[in-house]
Protein backbone atom coordinates (compact mmCIF):
# COMPACT_ATOMS: atom_id res chain seq x y z
CA UNK A 1 0.00 0.00 0.00
CA UNK A 2 1.83 3.52 -0.76
CA UNK A 3 0.71 5.68 2.03
CA UNK A 4 1.47 8.74 0.45
CA UNK A 5 -2.51 9.47 0.03
CA UNK A 6 -3.71 9.40 3.47
CA UNK A 7 -0.38 11.15 4.81
CA UNK A 8 -1.77 14.53 4.11
CA UNK A 9 -1.32 15.78 7.00
CA UNK A 10 2.13 14.35 7.64
CA UNK A 11 3.20 15.47 4.04
CA UNK A 12 2.65 19.17 4.55
CA UNK A 13 5.17 18.58 6.99
CA UNK A 14 7.70 16.86 4.89
CA UNK A 15 7.34 20.46 2.95
CA UNK A 16 8.24 22.20 5.58
CA UNK A 17 11.04 20.50 7.02
CA UNK A 18 14.23 22.28 6.69
CA UNK A 19 15.84 18.80 5.08
CA UNK A 20 13.05 18.94 2.14
CA UNK A 21 15.18 20.84 -1.06
CA UNK A 22 12.45 20.58 -3.55
CA UNK A 23 12.68 16.86 -4.32
CA UNK A 24 10.77 15.55 -6.81
CA UNK A 25 8.95 12.37 -4.77
CA UNK A 26 8.94 11.10 -1.80
CA UNK A 27 7.15 8.17 -1.23
CA UNK A 28 6.03 5.73 1.86
CA UNK A 29 5.27 2.08 1.86
CA UNK A 30 4.18 -0.26 3.71
CA UNK A 31 3.25 -4.11 3.47
CA UNK A 32 1.53 -5.66 6.37
CA UNK A 33 2.61 -9.61 5.39
CA UNK A 34 6.44 -8.65 6.44
CA UNK A 35 5.94 -5.77 8.46
CA UNK A 36 7.75 -3.47 6.15
CA UNK A 37 7.93 -0.03 6.21
CA UNK A 38 9.68 1.78 3.33
CA UNK A 39 10.39 5.67 2.60
CA UNK A 40 12.17 6.38 -1.06
CA UNK A 41 13.37 10.09 -1.51
CA UNK A 42 13.89 11.35 -5.42
CA UNK A 43 15.77 14.37 -5.09
CA UNK A 44 16.50 15.30 -8.47
CA UNK A 45 16.23 13.21 -11.85
CA UNK A 46 18.01 15.95 -13.99
CA UNK A 47 20.82 13.91 -14.50
CA UNK A 48 19.13 10.60 -14.67
CA UNK A 49 17.28 8.12 -12.99
CA UNK A 50 17.75 9.04 -8.94
CA UNK A 51 19.94 6.11 -7.89
CA UNK A 52 21.60 5.77 -4.39
CA UNK A 53 21.35 2.93 -1.33
CA UNK A 54 18.71 1.84 1.18
CA UNK A 55 19.56 2.39 4.69
CA UNK A 56 18.05 0.05 7.41
CA UNK A 57 18.08 1.63 10.55
CA UNK A 58 16.33 1.63 13.75
CA UNK A 59 15.35 4.90 13.33
CA UNK A 60 13.37 6.83 16.41
CA UNK A 61 10.62 8.04 14.95
CA UNK A 62 9.36 8.35 11.10
CA UNK A 63 10.05 12.28 11.92
CA UNK A 64 13.82 10.92 11.88
CA UNK A 65 13.69 8.15 9.09
CA UNK A 66 12.14 11.35 7.06
CA UNK A 67 14.83 14.13 7.29
CA UNK A 68 17.81 11.18 7.35
CA UNK A 69 16.14 10.04 3.73
CA UNK A 70 15.71 13.79 2.71
CA UNK A 71 19.69 14.61 3.56
CA UNK A 72 20.78 11.50 2.28
CA UNK A 73 19.07 12.08 -1.26
CA UNK A 74 20.14 15.26 -1.66
CA UNK A 75 23.50 14.18 -1.30
CA UNK A 76 23.65 11.29 -3.96
CA UNK A 77 22.20 13.99 -6.61
CA UNK A 78 25.34 16.49 -5.60
CA UNK A 79 27.32 13.12 -5.51
CA UNK A 80 26.94 11.54 -8.64
CA UNK A 81 26.84 15.13 -10.40
CA UNK A 82 30.08 15.96 -9.42
CA UNK A 83 31.08 12.27 -9.94
CA UNK A 84 30.16 12.80 -13.54
CA UNK A 85 27.48 10.19 -13.66
CA UNK A 86 24.34 10.15 -15.69
CA UNK A 87 22.30 9.64 -12.58
CA UNK A 88 20.37 11.90 -10.27
CA UNK A 89 19.62 11.39 -6.40
CA UNK A 90 17.66 9.51 -4.64
CA UNK A 91 17.89 6.87 -1.36
CA UNK A 92 15.53 4.73 0.88
CA UNK A 93 15.25 4.08 4.27
CA UNK A 94 13.59 0.58 5.57
CA UNK A 95 12.66 1.25 9.16
CA UNK A 96 13.63 -1.82 11.07
CA UNK A 97 16.03 -3.09 14.07
CA UNK A 98 19.33 -3.89 12.00
CA UNK A 99 20.08 -6.27 15.06
CA UNK A 100 16.84 -8.37 14.41
CA UNK A 101 17.16 -11.20 11.85
CA UNK A 102 15.97 -9.47 8.21
CA UNK A 103 14.25 -12.22 5.92
CA UNK A 104 14.08 -12.59 2.05
CA UNK A 105 10.70 -11.68 2.04
CA UNK A 106 11.30 -8.29 3.18
CA UNK A 107 13.31 -7.40 0.84
CA UNK A 108 11.58 -8.85 -2.04
CA UNK A 109 8.62 -6.85 -0.25
CA UNK A 110 11.04 -3.53 -0.70
CA UNK A 111 11.98 -4.76 -4.25
CA UNK A 112 8.23 -4.41 -5.34
CA UNK A 113 7.69 -1.46 -4.06
CA UNK A 114 10.84 0.15 -5.98
CA UNK A 115 9.43 -1.74 -8.92
CA UNK A 116 6.37 0.39 -8.46
CA UNK A 117 8.44 3.81 -9.05
CA UNK A 118 9.22 2.68 -12.55
CA UNK A 119 12.40 2.99 -12.21
CA UNK A 120 12.78 6.55 -11.36
CA UNK A 121 14.22 5.24 -8.22
CA UNK A 122 17.67 2.74 -8.80
CA UNK A 123 18.69 1.02 -5.13
CA UNK A 124 21.80 -0.39 -3.65
CA UNK A 125 22.98 -1.30 -0.40
CA UNK A 126 23.78 1.35 2.37
CA UNK A 127 24.06 0.78 5.93
CA UNK A 128 22.30 -2.04 7.27
CA UNK A 129 21.86 -4.02 4.10
CA UNK A 130 24.09 -6.17 1.99
CA UNK A 131 25.16 -7.83 -1.49
CA UNK A 132 22.60 -10.90 -0.18
CA UNK A 133 19.89 -8.26 0.59
CA UNK A 134 19.99 -6.77 -3.03
CA UNK A 135 19.71 -10.45 -4.85
CA UNK A 136 16.46 -10.30 -2.60
CA UNK A 137 15.74 -7.13 -4.01
CA UNK A 138 16.57 -8.30 -7.37
CA UNK A 139 13.64 -10.77 -7.75
CA UNK A 140 11.30 -8.41 -7.98
CA UNK A 141 12.47 -5.40 -9.76
CA UNK A 142 15.38 -4.79 -12.08
CA UNK A 143 16.03 -1.25 -10.76
CA UNK A 144 18.82 -2.22 -8.28
CA UNK A 145 22.69 -2.60 -7.81
CA UNK A 146 25.15 -3.88 -5.99
CA UNK A 147 24.32 -7.50 -6.33
CA UNK A 148 26.57 -10.45 -5.48
CA UNK A 149 29.18 -10.06 -7.92
CA UNK A 150 30.65 -12.91 -10.46
CA UNK A 151 33.75 -14.21 -12.41
CA UNK A 152 34.35 -11.43 -15.03
CA UNK A 153 31.83 -8.78 -13.75
CA UNK A 154 31.84 -5.04 -12.66
CA UNK A 155 30.36 -4.06 -9.25
CA UNK A 156 29.28 -6.16 -6.44
CA UNK A 157 29.60 -5.06 -2.50
CA UNK A 158 31.09 -1.42 -3.49
CA UNK A 159 32.48 -0.94 0.21
CA UNK A 160 36.32 -1.85 -0.99
CA UNK A 161 36.09 0.68 -4.02
CA UNK A 162 34.37 3.22 -1.22
CA UNK A 163 37.46 2.60 0.51
CA UNK A 164 40.14 3.38 -2.24
CA UNK A 165 38.86 6.40 -3.49
CA UNK A 166 38.72 7.72 0.16
CA UNK A 167 42.28 6.55 0.51
CA UNK A 168 43.32 8.60 -2.57
CA UNK A 169 41.27 11.82 -1.73
CA UNK A 170 42.82 11.08 1.98
CA UNK A 171 46.00 11.14 0.42
CA UNK A 172 45.71 14.54 -1.72
CA UNK A 173 44.02 15.86 1.54
CA UNK A 174 47.29 15.29 3.39
CA UNK A 175 49.45 16.61 0.22
CA UNK A 176 47.37 20.01 0.13
CA UNK A 177 47.05 20.57 3.93
CA UNK A 178 50.49 19.16 5.31
CA UNK A 179 53.06 19.16 2.39
CA UNK A 180 53.19 15.37 2.36
CA UNK A 181 53.39 13.07 -0.82
CA UNK A 182 53.58 9.75 1.88
CA UNK A 183 51.88 8.31 4.88
CA UNK A 184 54.76 7.28 6.38
CA UNK A 185 53.83 7.19 10.65
CA UNK A 186 51.07 9.66 9.95
CA UNK A 187 48.36 9.67 12.83
CA UNK A 188 44.97 8.91 11.53
CA UNK A 189 42.04 8.38 13.70
CA UNK A 190 39.38 5.96 11.77
CA UNK A 191 35.51 6.18 13.28
CA UNK A 192 33.98 2.86 12.27
CA UNK A 193 35.63 -0.01 10.78
CA UNK A 194 33.17 -2.10 8.75
CA UNK A 195 32.59 -2.32 5.18
CA UNK A 196 34.28 0.52 4.21
CA UNK A 197 36.25 1.60 7.22
CA UNK A 198 38.34 -2.14 7.50
CA UNK A 199 39.60 -1.73 3.75
CA UNK A 200 40.83 1.57 4.55
CA UNK A 201 42.27 0.62 7.01
CA UNK A 202 43.98 -2.23 4.81
CA UNK A 203 45.41 0.28 2.20
CA UNK A 204 46.29 3.00 5.46
CA UNK A 205 48.47 0.21 7.06
CA UNK A 206 50.04 -0.71 3.94
CA UNK A 207 51.45 2.83 3.53
CA UNK A 208 52.95 2.58 7.17
CA UNK A 209 50.15 4.93 8.79
CA UNK A 210 49.71 4.49 12.68
CA UNK A 211 45.74 3.80 12.99
CA UNK A 212 43.65 4.25 16.10
CA UNK A 213 40.29 3.18 15.30
CA UNK A 214 36.66 2.35 17.04
CA UNK A 215 34.04 0.68 16.32
CA UNK A 216 30.74 0.22 18.97
CA UNK A 217 31.54 -3.63 17.82
CA UNK A 218 34.42 -4.87 19.34
CA UNK A 219 34.73 -7.70 17.20
CA UNK A 220 35.75 -5.40 14.40
CA UNK A 221 38.28 -2.89 16.37
CA UNK A 222 39.82 -5.97 17.38
CA UNK A 223 39.95 -7.63 13.89
CA UNK A 224 41.80 -4.65 12.30
CA UNK A 225 44.06 -4.52 15.68
CA UNK A 226 45.01 -7.97 14.96
CA UNK A 227 45.43 -7.66 11.12
CA UNK A 228 46.96 -4.31 10.57
CA UNK A 229 48.47 -2.92 14.48
CA UNK A 230 45.61 0.21 14.72
CA UNK A 231 45.28 0.82 18.26
CA UNK A 232 41.61 0.23 19.56
CA UNK A 233 40.43 3.70 21.53
CA UNK A 234 36.93 3.95 22.78
CA UNK A 235 34.03 4.91 20.29
CA UNK A 236 33.70 8.39 22.61
CA UNK A 237 37.25 9.26 22.44
CA UNK A 238 38.32 9.15 18.48
CA UNK A 239 37.12 12.05 17.80
CA UNK A 240 39.61 14.07 20.12
CA UNK A 241 43.05 11.74 19.27
CA UNK A 242 46.23 13.96 19.21
CA UNK A 243 46.49 12.87 15.01
CA UNK A 244 46.91 14.29 11.37
CA UNK A 245 43.66 13.49 9.96
CA UNK A 246 40.23 11.99 11.28
CA UNK A 247 38.47 9.50 8.90
CA UNK A 248 34.44 9.59 10.02
CA UNK A 249 33.35 5.98 8.41
CA UNK A 250 30.41 5.19 10.68
CA UNK A 251 27.53 7.58 10.89
CA UNK A 252 26.29 10.85 9.94
CA UNK A 253 26.08 14.23 11.76
CA UNK A 254 29.30 13.38 13.82
CA UNK A 255 30.58 17.23 13.04
CA UNK A 256 28.83 19.37 14.74
CA UNK A 257 29.07 21.99 17.68
CA UNK A 258 29.78 19.78 20.32
CA UNK A 259 32.55 17.90 18.55
CA UNK A 260 34.45 20.33 16.56
CA UNK A 261 35.86 22.36 19.86
CA UNK A 262 37.60 19.73 20.73
CA UNK A 263 38.71 18.12 17.18
CA UNK A 264 42.35 18.35 16.61
CA UNK A 265 43.07 16.72 13.73
CA UNK A 266 43.77 18.93 10.56
CA UNK A 267 42.39 17.20 7.98
CA UNK A 268 38.62 15.28 8.23
CA UNK A 269 38.66 12.75 5.12
CA UNK A 270 36.25 9.66 5.62
CA UNK A 271 33.35 7.86 4.03
CA UNK A 272 30.44 8.44 5.97
CA UNK A 273 27.67 10.50 4.64
CA UNK A 274 26.35 13.36 5.93
CA UNK A 275 28.89 14.09 8.07
CA UNK A 276 28.77 17.58 9.29
CA UNK A 277 25.21 18.15 11.56
CA UNK A 278 24.50 21.67 9.72
CA UNK A 279 26.12 23.85 7.27
CA UNK A 280 27.11 26.22 10.02
CA UNK A 281 29.45 23.12 10.71
CA UNK A 282 31.59 23.41 7.76
CA UNK A 283 31.81 26.86 8.65
CA UNK A 284 32.84 26.62 12.27
CA UNK A 285 35.24 23.59 10.30
CA UNK A 286 37.39 26.05 8.11
CA UNK A 287 37.48 28.87 10.23
CA UNK A 288 39.46 26.37 13.01
CA UNK A 289 41.58 25.61 9.49
CA UNK A 290 40.83 22.28 9.41
CA UNK A 291 40.60 20.88 6.01
CA UNK A 292 37.47 19.10 5.59
CA UNK A 293 36.95 16.91 2.40
CA UNK A 294 33.49 16.79 1.19
CA UNK A 295 32.07 13.52 2.11
CA UNK A 296 29.98 13.53 -0.93
CA UNK A 297 33.06 13.90 -3.26
CA UNK A 298 35.47 11.97 -1.48
CA UNK A 299 33.17 8.89 -1.19
CA UNK A 300 32.09 8.77 -5.09
CA UNK A 301 33.32 5.31 -5.63
CA UNK A 302 30.50 3.53 -4.04
CA UNK A 303 28.12 5.00 -6.64
CA UNK A 304 30.67 5.05 -9.56
CA UNK A 305 30.83 1.25 -8.91
CA UNK A 306 27.40 0.68 -8.94
CA UNK A 307 26.80 3.13 -11.82
CA UNK A 308 29.06 0.77 -14.10
CA UNK A 309 27.85 -2.59 -12.81
CA UNK A 310 23.64 -1.39 -13.51
CA UNK A 311 24.42 -0.05 -17.10
CA UNK A 312 26.85 -3.39 -17.26
CA UNK A 313 29.20 -1.88 -20.06
CA UNK A 314 32.37 -1.06 -18.36
CA UNK A 315 35.13 -3.07 -17.69
CA UNK A 316 37.54 -2.71 -14.20
CA UNK A 317 39.74 -0.52 -15.47
CA UNK A 318 37.17 2.26 -16.17
CA UNK A 319 35.89 1.70 -13.14
CA UNK A 320 38.94 2.44 -11.22
CA UNK A 321 40.20 5.17 -13.78
CA UNK A 322 36.89 7.23 -12.48
CA UNK A 323 37.74 6.24 -8.84
CA UNK A 324 41.10 7.54 -9.53
CA UNK A 325 40.17 10.89 -10.71
CA UNK A 326 38.28 11.99 -7.09
CA UNK A 327 41.73 13.25 -5.85
CA UNK A 328 41.94 15.90 -8.44
CA UNK A 329 38.82 16.72 -8.20
CA UNK A 330 39.05 17.22 -4.27
CA UNK A 331 42.25 19.28 -4.78
CA UNK A 332 40.49 21.64 -7.17
CA UNK A 333 37.75 22.00 -4.57
CA UNK A 334 40.62 22.80 -1.92
CA UNK A 335 42.52 25.49 -3.79
CA UNK A 336 39.09 27.38 -4.93
CA UNK A 337 38.21 26.96 -1.15
CA UNK A 338 41.66 28.91 -0.65
CA UNK A 339 41.39 31.08 -3.34
CA UNK A 340 38.01 32.53 -2.31
CA UNK A 341 38.31 32.35 1.33
CA UNK A 342 35.04 30.09 1.45
CA UNK A 343 34.34 26.37 3.15
CA UNK A 344 35.35 23.73 0.98
CA UNK A 345 31.63 22.32 1.41
CA UNK A 346 30.02 25.23 0.17
CA UNK A 347 32.41 25.38 -2.52
CA UNK A 348 31.13 21.36 -3.34
CA UNK A 349 27.64 22.37 -3.17
CA UNK A 350 27.98 25.24 -5.90
CA UNK A 351 30.00 23.04 -8.31
CA UNK A 352 27.29 20.38 -7.79
CA UNK A 353 24.32 22.63 -8.24
CA UNK A 354 25.70 23.91 -11.10
CA UNK A 355 26.44 20.90 -13.14
CA UNK A 356 22.90 20.22 -12.03
CA UNK A 357 21.17 23.20 -13.61
CA UNK A 358 23.72 22.76 -17.07
CA UNK A 359 22.32 19.20 -17.11
CA UNK A 360 26.59 18.19 -17.08
CA UNK A 361 27.53 14.57 -17.17
CA UNK A 362 30.48 12.99 -18.59
CA UNK A 363 29.99 9.39 -18.11
CA UNK A 364 26.76 8.19 -19.35
CA UNK A 365 25.45 5.09 -20.03
P1 LIG B 1 28.95 -0.51 7.85
O1 LIG B 1 27.63 -0.60 8.51
O2 LIG B 1 29.52 -1.71 7.17
O3 LIG B 1 30.07 0.02 8.88
C1 LIG B 1 29.86 1.05 9.77
C2 LIG B 1 30.58 0.70 11.05
O4 LIG B 1 30.48 1.79 11.95
C3 LIG B 1 30.02 -0.53 11.74
O5 LIG B 1 31.06 -1.45 12.02
C4 LIG B 1 29.40 0.04 13.02
O6 LIG B 1 29.47 -0.86 14.12
C5 LIG B 1 30.26 1.26 13.25
N1 LIG B 1 29.66 2.30 14.08
C6 LIG B 1 28.36 2.69 14.16
N2 LIG B 1 28.22 3.70 15.05
C7 LIG B 1 29.47 3.95 15.53
C8 LIG B 1 29.98 4.87 16.47
N3 LIG B 1 29.20 5.76 17.09
N4 LIG B 1 31.32 4.87 16.73
C9 LIG B 1 32.11 3.98 16.10
N5 LIG B 1 31.67 3.06 15.22
C10 LIG B 1 30.37 3.05 14.93
O7 LIG B 1 28.83 0.71 6.81
P2 LIG B 1 29.82 1.06 5.61
O8 LIG B 1 29.31 0.47 4.36
O9 LIG B 1 31.22 0.79 6.05
O10 LIG B 1 29.58 2.64 5.50
C11 LIG B 1 30.17 3.52 6.44
C12 LIG B 1 29.74 4.94 6.11
O11 LIG B 1 30.16 5.27 4.79
C13 LIG B 1 28.23 5.19 6.13
O12 LIG B 1 27.96 6.51 6.55
C14 LIG B 1 27.83 5.03 4.67
O13 LIG B 1 26.65 5.73 4.36
C15 LIG B 1 29.03 5.67 4.00
N6 LIG B 1 29.23 5.22 2.64
C16 LIG B 1 29.38 3.90 2.36
C17 LIG B 1 29.58 3.50 1.05
C18 LIG B 1 29.77 2.05 0.69
O14 LIG B 1 30.17 1.77 -0.44
N7 LIG B 1 29.53 1.11 1.59
C19 LIG B 1 29.64 4.44 0.02
C20 LIG B 1 29.52 5.80 0.34
C21 LIG B 1 29.31 6.17 1.66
Amino acid sequence: MNLAAGLGGFLMGVFEMPEYDRHEEVAFHSDAGTGLRAIVAIHSTALGPAAGGCRLWAYPSSSDAVADVLRLSRGMSYKSALAGLAFGGGKAVIIADPKRPKTPELFEAYGRFVNSLGGRYITAEDVGTTTADMENVARQTRYVSGLIRHAGDVGGDPGPQTALGVYLGLKAAVKFRLGRADLQDLGIAVQGVGGVGYHLCRLLAADGARLFVADVRAAATERVAGEFGAVPVAASDVLHQDVEVFAPCALGAILNAQSIPRLRAKIVAGAANNQLALERDGVALHAAGVLYAPDYVINAAGIINVFHEYYGVSSEAQVHAAIAAIPARLTDIFERSRRESRPTHEVADDLARARIAAGQTRLVA
